[in-house]
């Protein structure tokens, strides 16, 4: 006898609307949740600044009009504590957390072959076995640091972003460091210039980044807002982003520099991120047009800070604008403007050791009361390499992804049945505006488990081939982009986890955009699941799964 029908392993923003899901599907499900309560990205970073790039009413789930009727978002990109707050609403409004298991760190999960089970181990000693696991942990969950010498020797407070602490931090006159000039650093650099003594940034690479441009929401405001949801959500579901920014038909070489120049103008000053997703398609493709508009932001940075030298520091040569995820920011620039916030340029200057009372490059010491590091995550399949996940044969999915991660959809993995990614590696997720990518995942990973009742299966397993053929394909896009080439959590690099710094490609997200990604899961499902091998409830524990007949994928992927 199985403990769950299923296990959902996080209980952020996508395993709180799994969980509704499994709860509407009468599932004997549960969630389990490492951190003391639910929320994932918005339980745990707190740092100051911390707060939505998508806009917080596309943001929000659209399964429930009540749910959109009823919350009123405050601000265009609402912060931290509001996006906690929304969270734990829906989870008590849907009577959710009574589904959920809190400080329960998942250590092992381990698939029976003979049971079709799988068989989770638990941090606080105990065992749970369910039919399906569903695995919900997250795109960015392990926060890395760097590996610098002496660092536990450092008697002020340090901490990583993710890590802020609850109660606060006294910054008032205090002497600060930041290290990192990635999308967090940014955030809680300009939140925090004007709050601290002294403010000193340690940048390895510049990020192109623009403003944000948020304002608060008012009532008629949001009264208009839930009256357009429908409307909303029909453009998010067209768009490539999955947010309401339409990119610029028209090509780039065909519009007049002057005409480009004044569009730019106007999306600088527009909220969010139409400037990256506004623009041309090119930006993304073309070498040539995304150094005319790089050049453009580049002028922009030159114009907001006043240091010429400082500028220049802060304007990335390594690539181009867009090419990375595109960190948006409030007054970021002009925070280099004050009197208090020095900028040192660490790939001059490398740090050379965490001291007792701060760091030291390879220039000078500097001392700190407070040493912030916004450094980053294992991104993507690190959560999944801290769980020592099995499936069959003792296949480890550690040793699988070794390379880089192998699916089918981003969802199911091949030698691994039953275990189910609504917005895993290679999904449409990670690339999207993340709810409407797991609203998707959910329902998809939901409705294959209704097909599985209705038809009396129980076992779920992708074919080797269909598996190849989704990398394969996830692979061909990223050739065409210029991403490619940039050293970012998109293409796996990381310089503090061992074997992602060398900047191998791994193929980490689907670049297809949401509209196909979405018809290629919906014409996989209106198929009968070509390229999913199912057993029956009594085949189950017999044989070789690969070997079974209609184990070849008749899916064309396109
Ligand atoms: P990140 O983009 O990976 O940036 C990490 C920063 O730390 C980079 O500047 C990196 O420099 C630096 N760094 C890492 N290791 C270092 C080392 N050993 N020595 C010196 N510098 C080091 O991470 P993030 O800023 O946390 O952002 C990650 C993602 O989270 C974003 O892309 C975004 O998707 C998401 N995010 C979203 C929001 C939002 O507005 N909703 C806010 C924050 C984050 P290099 O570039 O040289 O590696």
């Amino acid at each position: 006898m199985l403990d769950y029908e299923v296990i959902v392993i996080g209980a952020g923003v996508a395993g709180i609307y799994q969980i509704k899901q499994l709860v509407d599907f009468g599932a004997k499900a549960t969630v389990l949740e490492a951190a003391p309560d639910l929320g994932g990205t918005w339980y745990w970073n707190r740092y100051p600044g911390c707060r939505f790039d998508s806009e917080s009413y596309t943001y929000g789930y659209s399964f429930s009009r009540e749910l959109l009727d009823e919350w009123h978002w405050r601000e265009r990109f609402s912060s931290q504590p509001e996006n906690l707050r929304y969270l734990n609403h829906v989870a008590e409004k849907f009577d959710l957390r009574r589904h959920m298991q809190f400080n329960c760190r998942v250590e092992a999960a381990h698939y029976d072959e003979a049971a079709n089970a799988w068989r989770l181990s638990l941090g606080d000693g105990r065992t749970l076995s369910a039919r399906f696991v569903i695995l919900t942990l997250g795109l960015l969950s392990i926060p890395t640091l760097p590996r610098l010498e002496g660092m536990d020797r450092f008697k002020g407070q340090s901490f990583h972003t993710f890590y802020w602490p609850n109660e606060g931090v006294e910054l008032a006159d205090k002497k600060v460091a930041v290290i990192g000039t990635g999308a967090t650093a940014i955030q809680v650099i300009a939140e925090i210039a004007d709050k601290v003594g002294t403010l000193t940034v340690f940048q390895r690479r510049p990020n192109w980044a623009a403003p944000l441009n948020n304002s608060r929401i008012s009532d008629e405001e949001m009264a208009d807002i839930r009256r357009r949801y429908d409307e909303i959500f029909a453009t998010c579901a067209r768009t490539p982003g999955g947010f309401e920014h339409e990119p610029d038909r028209r090509g780039f070489w065909e519009v007049q520099r002057e005409e480009r120049l004044k569009l730019w103008d106007r999306l600088y000053d527009e909220p969010g991120f139409g400037i990256w997703l506004r623009n041309f398609r090119e930006i993304f493709t073309d070498e040539a047009a995304n150094a005319e508009f790089s050049e453009y932001i580049a002028e922009r940075i030159r114009r907001r800070v006043k240091d010429p030298k400082v500028a220049e520091k802060l304007i990335p040569r390594d690539h181009g604008f867009g090419v990375q995820r595109v960190p948006l920011e409030t007054y970021y620039y002009e925070a280099y403007n004050r009197d208090n916030v020095q900028l040192v340029d660490i790939s001059e200057t490398p740090i050379e050791c965490v001291t007792e009372t701060g760091l030291r490059t390879t220039e000078r010491a500097f001392d700190f009361d407070i040493v912030v590091y916004a450094t980053g995550f294992d991104a993507i399949t690190g959560a999944y390499d801290h769980i020592d996940i099995r499936g069959r044969g003792g296949e480890t999915l550690r040793d699988k992804w070794n390379d880089g991660p192998t699916t089918f959809l981003g969802m199911m993995i091949h030698g691994f049945p039953n275990l189910l990614m609504p917005s895993g590696p290679q999904s449409g997720s990670a690339s999207t505006n993340y709810p409407r990518g797991i609203e998707t995942g959910v329902n998809w990973c939901t409705k294959l488990l209704g097909y599985m009742r209705d038809h009396g299966y129980d076992r779920a397993e992708p074919t080797a081939a269909a598996e190849t053929r989704w990398t394969e394909h996830v692979k061909q896009m990223y050739s065409m982009m210029l991403m490619r080439k940039a050293k970012s959590w998109f293409t796996g690099y990381n310089s503090n986890v061992p074997g992602h710094e060398q900047g191998r490609i791994r193929y980490f997200v689907y670049n297809g955009g949401a509209p196909k990604y979405v018809s290629t899961i919906n014409k996989v499902a209106d198929s009968g699941y070509e390229g999913i091998v199912f057993a029956p409830t009594d085949a189950t524990g017999h044989g070789d799964l690969a070997a079974m007949p209609g184990s070849e994928s008749r899916i064309q992927v396109v």
